[in-house]
């Protein structure tokens, strides 16, 4: 039986599915599993669940949200949420507000990878045959408020059709050479997508895209790799990432600036260093838009940046400013546009990135993974590791690529061959997206997108100077968030550090060299006592009984985040490996880097609980930093 996430006793509002069925509340107990939230019968007196009254598949979810109290509710009825499902609005009222905070913080997590997630919802009540936010009379009706969001939110993952189950602390444990859960079957439903980018075919099998062109999705089978159709009937393969559902809005203004974090916006606005310059991008709160603004005095004065969240009314509007709401996002955006109403300056300048570098693809085209060594131009040396000789070069002579030429004897070749088709399938914008391997030559090659500032360590340690507690936050975050997606597909890491992180021309970065130290062929570093072994980025199980899980990984990150705030310190620089195994199994911590306040170093704290089951996972981190980044961003 799935273990259970969750158990409360709730009031729930019946559902109503025929017209005539009264309006009423019941105290039901929920039960959140992996699979689903079942609501039982329940007996008060002997505590104790009775007959199951219904229950909803995980997998049929599509929105997880707070429901605005109706107008005088009493006090039992304050904190509903709703979760929506095929058969629409189920409303659950919690007894206090932390309560519902905890379950809607579940129950995205649990729904995260489910396959079309909605992208908008019902802010207020479906009550007899009307949604009170919109007045809309259908009850299937699209929602009235956006919840888009990007990087680890709620609808971060809606492209995907794979739906992996959160690991529990079984699944997490060591699984070499598992395969990817299998793959949905194909789905009938047609839908239209617009390309965000331009795609140039790198296989036979693929399918050009035009930027802001439609095409209709034919097969879905492959969450990297779809199946499409364009207007003139031709029809291949085209990168999933590449496109976006129509009517998404946004992604077709200018000045909506879709991942870019704060920090990223600032420099883009200072760059352009033009008084009023503008830009829209996703909020780290998930679900919601940050207009960022430059202002600049007359003369040489420096500009300021703000950011103003656009706010949303109960009844689905957006405004900036109290007094101006807006049925849309681009409507408030053309106002402001010529009227600061509120705002230091109207939005005068559209700032934007020109041509966005498209995303990463998994591999070089559709069913591609043993790449031609002919169509590899090398370029330069970046550097060096356990597998040798790292170069920086060019994939048909116009793709930037980074090949790793493994050193014969270095890796267990064979087997890793066998792994490379199962990390290609991952992808994430925080993960270094392999792109396939050249195998039929001595040396390997492993081909990997290219990031042009090179390892998160020397980044800390050489480039950035006097960074922001936001900057240093952001860092985490992106980690987080790559390493949430590993952990959502069971893929153990073994080897996180700010080594094993690299960083792009934006200053975002991605995580590396995923489970690869299983391939590695050196005593030095594959036995927990050889020198080469990561003793400190290890919690005790692995020091003591080598028991590697997306636990052990989340122990790592904690180090990892300790790596960032200390810019690029050496953890336990004064101790040697034996005595790191000593004392960290006897309770010593790393101390609380300046940089870090208090909120940031419990973050890591809980990192290193002892016991790993008692650890939080990946997405509870992820959660946790974009609630504190938020905060800084507010204050
Ligand atoms: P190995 O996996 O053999 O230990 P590393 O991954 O440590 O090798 O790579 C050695 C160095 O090469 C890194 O420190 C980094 O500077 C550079 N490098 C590796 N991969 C990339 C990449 N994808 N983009 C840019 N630089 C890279």
């Amino acid at each position: 039986m799935s273990e259970h996430i969750l158990e409360d006793v709730f009031l729930k509002r019946s559902q109503q599915k025929k017209k005539t069925s009264p309006l009423n509340y019941k105290e039901r107990l929920f039960i959140l599993t992996n699979e689903k939230i079942s609501y039982y019968d329940y007996d008060f007196e002997k505590g104790k669940k009775k007959s199951l009254k219904g229950s909803v598949d995980v997998e049929k979810i599509k929105c997880v949200e707070t429901v605005l109290p109706e107008d005088n509710a009493p006090t039992e009825r304050l904190f509903p949420f709703q979760i929506i499902y095929d058969e629409g609005p189920l409303y659950i009222y919690a007894k206090s507000d932390d309560i519902r905070r905890q379950w809607i913080h579940k129950l995205k997590n649990v729904v995260r990878f489910n396959k079309d997630l909605a992208q908008k919802y019902h802010p207020c009540f479906w009550v007899d045959g009307i949604w009170l936010c919109c007045q809309q009379e259908v009850k299937q009706a699209l929602g009235c408020r956006v919840i888009e969001t990007k990087n680890g939110g709620f609808n971060k993952s809606r492209r995907k059709t794979r739906k992996p189950l959160p690991p529990t602390p079984e699944d997490m444990e060591e699984k070499i050479s598992r395969p990817l859960p299998p793959e949905p079957p194909k789905t009938n439903d047609l839908v239209t997508v617009v390309a965000e980018y331009d795609y140039t075919p790198m296989s036979e099998q693929d399918l050009q895209l035009r930027k802001d062109e439609e095409y209709t999705i034919l097969d879905k089978t492959d969450a990297n790799w779809w199946k499409a159709r364009d207007k003139y009937g031709n029809e291949g393969y085209i990168p999933s990432n590449y496109v976006v559902k129509t009517g998404n809005e946004l992604e077709k203004f200018k000045w909506y600036c879709k991942s870019m974090n704060r920090s990223q916006a600032e420099n883009l606005l200072r760059t352009e260093n033009k008084d009023g310059g503008f830009l829209v991008r996703d909020s780290s709160k998930s679900g919601k838009y940050t207009v960022s603004l430059y202002t600049k005095p007359g003369g040489d004065s420096p500009g300021t940046c703000k950011h103003y969240n656009i706010c949303t009314t109960s009844q689905g509007q957006f405004y900036l400013s109290e007094k101006y709401n807006f049925g849309t996002i681009p409507d408030l955006i053309h106002y402001h546009q010529h009227n600061s109403a509120g705002m230091v300056s109207r939005l005068k300048h559209i700032v934007s990135v020109q041509s966005p570098n498209a995303p990463s693809t998994a591999g070089l085209g559709y069913g591609v993974w043993e790449i031609d060594p002919r169509h590899l131009t090398f370029l330069k040396e970046l550097g060096s590791g356990q597998f040798g000789v790292v170069k920086y070069g060019k994939w048909q002579g116009q793709h930037d690529v980074a090949i790793k030429m493994i050193k014969e004897g270095s890796m267990s070749e064979d087997d890793f061959i066998d792994e490379a088709k199962v990390m290609m399938k991952l992808r994430h914008q925080n993960l270094v997206q392999l792109y396939g391997v050249c195998t039929k030559q001595r040396p390997i090659y492993i081909v990997t997108e290219f990031l042009s500032n090179g390892c998160l360590l020397n980044y800390l340690r050489e480039t950035i100077k006097r960074p922001t507690a936001i900057e240093l936050l952001e860092m985490c975050k992106d980690v987080s968030e790559g390493m949430a997606y590993l952990e959502s597909q069971m893929y153990i890491h073994r080897d996180l550090a700010a080594r094993n992180c690299l960083v792009d021309h934006n200053g975002t970065i991605k995580v590396t060299d995923f489970g690869l130290s299983r391939y590695v062929l050196d005593d030095e570093y594959t036995s927990s006592a050889g020198s080469k072994f990561p003793v400190r980025w290890s919690p005790p199980e692995v020091l003591l009984y080598c028991k590697f899980s997306s636990k052990s990984d989340i122990w790592a990150f904690g180090v990892l985040m300790w790596e960032i705030y200390t810019l690029g310190k050496m953890p336990y620089d004064r101790l040697n490996n034996t005595e790191i195994v000593e004392k960290v199994s006897n309770g010593l911590r790393l101390y609380r880097p300046q940089l870090a306040n208090e909120r940031v170093y419990t973050i890591m704290t809980t990192c290193w609980t002892m016991k790993a089951e008692d650890r939080p996972n990946f997405q509870d981190l992820v959660l946790n930093i974009q609630d504190l980044l938020y905060e800084l961003q507010e204050g």
